[in-house]
């Protein structure tokens, strides 16, 4: 809707009037009329509607300037950029509170890291330090992190007017939607550098090798993220960092097998120990190992449960225990006297069974312990 209303005269300013105060002025205008506040005021409407067009030519340097020459500017109306929403939204939280969408140019933070830790049940048991060194986005020493080579302060873009973000108003009539688009010009970054620093192109980043101290605490697990803020990719042209993501990869342990905070050691004995009893040695994760005393008649695949000896909980000082399970040994190869004295054995009925089947098979122990647990 081309329009031959004097916007200046609309907004009560003067023809070589600042952006700022242009800006100003409109706010305190908007403010004034807008619908939110004058419901069911056809009159505050239409003046809303004028000072509304007034502001989104006049703050356009662009459709200024041709509408300094012309006296109209082709293209106001629905369906394009709109940055007059975007102030008055602004406008709204400042006065209303409320929504937190921020639409101030903001710089643009850097991307995460994410690298893979890979730790054994030890260091898991007892919680780690790490020394990683990985490539990361710092600020470009040429541009002091600019991106101009001057280290000028970039300039507000012209199209986004430093936002980052456009606005378009969609669907007819006043009550329109408003959405909001990344800046096509600046990416977002709602600056444009006038000078680009050569070393980086203007983006402020350099690649460097990067060392970082991290401290794993006890009782993480298999798949676990842990993110150590600010440790990623420092943000265009000194934009806030990034993360550093560290997903935990456990290494598969020779001895034990982890179940949450409990551990698995299965282990093997010889029968006349199960039958007759024994005491076992039990390895921990923390090196010193533990007596377990077998008593005479012990069933194989009994699983006895060490208190305390698992793994500890994770952000907590509980710790899970060790689970034991026993296997009688069966020896695959045995010698002419072996066999003769187990020939022997089997003629004796005490060793005979005295049911087909064991009470609990080895994975109903097993579940039963992790049941009580
Ligand atoms: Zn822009
Ligand atoms: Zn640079």
């Amino acid at each position: 809707m081309p329009s031959d209303r004097d916007y200046y005269a609309i907004l009560g300013l003067s023809r070589d009037a600042d952006i700022e105060t242009i800006k100003r002025t409109y706010r305190r205008l908007a403010l004034q009329y807008h619908p939110d506040r004058n419901p069911g005021n056809k009159e505050a409407e239409e003046r809303f509607k004028e000072i509304s067009e007034a502001y989104e030519v006049l703050s356009d340097p662009e459709k200024r300037r041709q509408y300094d020459l012309f006296g109209q500017v082709g293209s106001v109306g629905a369906g394009h950029t709109d940055p007059f929403s975007q102030v008055v939204e602004e406008m709204f939280e400042q006065f209303f509170g409320g929504r937190t969408r921020t639409r101030r140019p903001q710089a643009t933070p850097g991307e995460d890291i994410q690298l893979t830790l890979e730790l054994t049940l030890e260091e898991i048991a007892q919680g780690t330090r790490r020394t990683l060194t990985y490539a990361r986005q710092e600020a470009c020493s040429a541009c002091g992190g600019t991106g101009s080579a001057s280290r000028r302060a970039p300039a507000p873009c012209a199209t986004c007017g430093g936002s980052g973000q456009v606005a378009y108003r969609v669907g007819g009539g006043f009550f329109q939607q408003i959405v909001y688009q990344t800046c096509p010009d600046c990416g977002g970054t709602g600056v444009r550098i006038v000078d680009p620093c050569p070393v980086c192109s203007g983006t402020g980043l350099e690649l460097t090798t990067y060392t970082q101290e991290v401290e794993i605490p006890p009782g993480v697990a298999d798949g676990m993220i842990l993110s150590l803020q600010g440790a990623g990719h420092r943000g265009p042209r000194n934009g806030p960092p990034g993360d550093l993501l560290l997903q935990v990869v456990e290494q598969p342990h020779p001895t034990f097998v982890r179940e949450g905070e409990n551990l698995i050691y299965e282990t093997w004995v010889a029968y006349p120990d199960l039958v007759l009893g024994t005491t076992l040695e039990v390895p921990t994760l923390t090196g010193v190992p533990v007596s377990l005393r077998i008593e005479a008649g012990t069933p194989s695949g009994e699983v006895f449960r060490i208190a305390g000896k698992g793994l500890p909980r994770y952000g907590s000082r509980k710790r899970g225990d060790l689970l034991v399970q026993v296997h009688v040994w069966i020896p695959p190869k045995l010698s002419r006297a072996d066999k003769e004295l187990l020939s022997a054995m089997r003629k004796n009925p005490t060793f005979q069974p005295a049911q087909k089947r064991p009470e609990r098979s080895f994975f109903q122990k097993l579940r039963d312990f992790f049941g009580k647990s």
